[in-house]
């Protein structure tokens, strides 16, 4: 007996040794060391406000039913981008698609180096009616108060818009020849699938032949207490998608008067079909999670960093703990959605045919097939017809050892040495998922912070955005721009 104790002692102690050990020596600091450097550009900071603020104004809404769609926003909006800032419309080859998605080239002299593509979209998501009272300031106003621009578009993504053109205008005021060609590309029906915008732009690019040395779009921010235990703030450079598929399933039966129904109507059926979806949840996949925790591993605390140094031991309690989050769920796991379903019109007609429709974001390894797969294993049942619509796949993963992810990287780091660098996978979709045949290199990132409350602005009520982050993705995309079109320029930067 003593011995078998002093051998369960003997194997604790090498455990912990074991865990301790690697716990201190896995990780190693992945962040790139570089001098914060001041960057002082000649902004008229009131001008720039002011411009981003009267685009907020613009009530270019995407609705989900295209009868509610209204151009003159969308019109006015653009005669507003055209006449602030006349440089770029002066010295752009420009093209719209669809009447109203923007796409700018800047040409370069350099033919060897790839183009670079810059993205935003004009459009937004509706108010709504039952949530106005709550905004402090009316959500299409464009209201600067204290030093905070309000309304719908100052996250989602009329900041990006304007950021690339104030940034774009103020580097062709002081060098107006680019070595690599830079397009920008604003759509105008992100908010609704990006099909007659970012789809169109990049069907067009495709047929010129053109391949991109790297695509940044919306997506990541700088996040503040978004990952537990970490307090420094985290830049989060999105370097892939989840996917999107709807499977609709379908259930035939007789019909007829409720009064005779038999012992499961098609609703029965498509409910235990429903249900035996949601209790065969997908695989984990920690892959993203670990790659993220990785860039940050040293600045985390030993609690953390012990289940994460350990995942050969710790791998199924790191899951469940995420999974206990809906937000952490859906980045290590492909997600079950049931959003609608339908059966007869009237309470004492039984229906003849009841659908229902689930809506899945597909990690990456997992596919449409495989997802449809999944689920008609699930049901395990012949009646329930399984067909799928409006499926994206996954986007490929992009590489965090490319010209492009250090260039934003560095020049994040470079603003503030306190923010720290990480890869992640988007749970959302963006327009950028048109680009994949394009290039290798598909980053979504903005320059904003954003902390859990910014996070609830985002399509929500009181969205806004405050000057000085404004003003920091201008900063941002000034350096960006100027170092990937390769032009040098008299900065007043010390
Ligand atoms: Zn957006």
């Amino acid at each position: 007996m003593k011995k078998l104790i002093g051998l369960l002692l003997l194997f604790l102690v090498i455990l912990t040794a074991i865990l301790w050990i690697r716990t201190e020596t896995v990780f190693v600091d992945k962040q790139l060391q570089v001098q914060q450097i001041e960057r002082q550009l000649p902004l008229d900071k009131d001008a720039v406000v002011s411009r981003l603020a009267k685009g907020i104004q613009f009530k270019t809404i995407s609705y989900d039913d295209p009868k509610q769609f209204d151009d003159k926003p969308f019109i006015d909006l653009r005669r507003h981008i055209q006449q602030s800032y006349p440089l770029v419309h002066q010295i752009a080859q420009q093209k719209t698609f669809s009447e109203h998605s923007l796409l700018y080239y800047f040409p370069g002299t350099d033919k060897t180096l790839k183009p670079a593509l810059f993205m935003g979209h004009m459009d937004v998501v509706p108010v709504d009616d039952a949530t106005l009272d709550k905004w402090q300031q009316p959500p299409f106003s464009g209201a600067v108060v204290n030093d905070v621009i309000w309304g719908r578009g100052t996250l989602d993504d009329k900041v990006t818009v304007f950021a690339l053109l104030e940034s774009m205008e103020l580097l062709l005021q002081q060098n107006k020849s680019f070595k690599r060609g830079i397009y920008l590309a604003f759509g105008h029906d992100e908010e609704i699938g990006g099909y007659q915008g970012a789809a169109k732009i990049a069907e067009y690019l495709q047929d010129q032949g053109i391949e991109f040395e790297f695509v940044l779009d919306e997506g990541g921010a700088i996040t503040q207490g978004i990952i537990p235990k970490v307090e420094q703030p985290v830049a989060i450079i999105g370097i892939a998608e989840k996917g999107i598929v709807n499977l609709k399933l379908t259930v035939d039966s007789q019909g007829g008067h409720s009064s005779q129904p038999p012992e499961h109507s098609a609703l029965g059926i498509l409910s235990e079909a429903i249900v035996n979806i949601e209790n065969n949840q997908f695989d984990t996949d920690l892959t993203f999670s670990k790659m993220t925790f990785d860039a940050i591993a040293t600045y985390a605390p030993m609690s953390n960093r012990l289940p994460m140094a350990n995942l050969w031991l710790f791998e199924p309690v790191v899951s469940n703990v995420m999974l206990d989050t809906p937000s952490s769920a859906a980045s290590i796991r492909t997600t079950i959605a049931a959003t609608m379903a339908s059966g007869s019109s009237k309470s004492n007609i039984l229906p003849s045919q009841a659908s229902a429709v689930i809506n899945f974001r597909i990690l990456p390894g997992d596919t449409i097939e495989t997802v449809k797969q999944h689920v008609i294993n699930a049901i395990d049942d012949e009646r329930v017809v399984v067909s799928d619509f409006m499926g994206t796949e996954p986007s490929a993963v992009s590489p965090t050892d490319s010209f492009a992810y250090k260039l934003i990287e560095k020049h994040i780091r470079q603003q503030n040495n306190e923010v720290l660098v990480a890869p992640y996978l988007l749970v959302g979709a963006t327009d950028s998922r048109y680009y994949n045949a394009l290039s290798d290199n598909i980053y979504r990132f903005m320059m904003i912070r954003l902390d859990p409350d910014g996070l609830t602005r985002f399509h929500g009520i009181n969205e806004q955005l405050q000057v000085t982050d404004y003003l920091s993705a201008i900063r941002f995309f000034h350096a960006v721009l100027q170092e990937t079109s390769g032009v040098s320029v008299p900065l007043s930067a010390n």
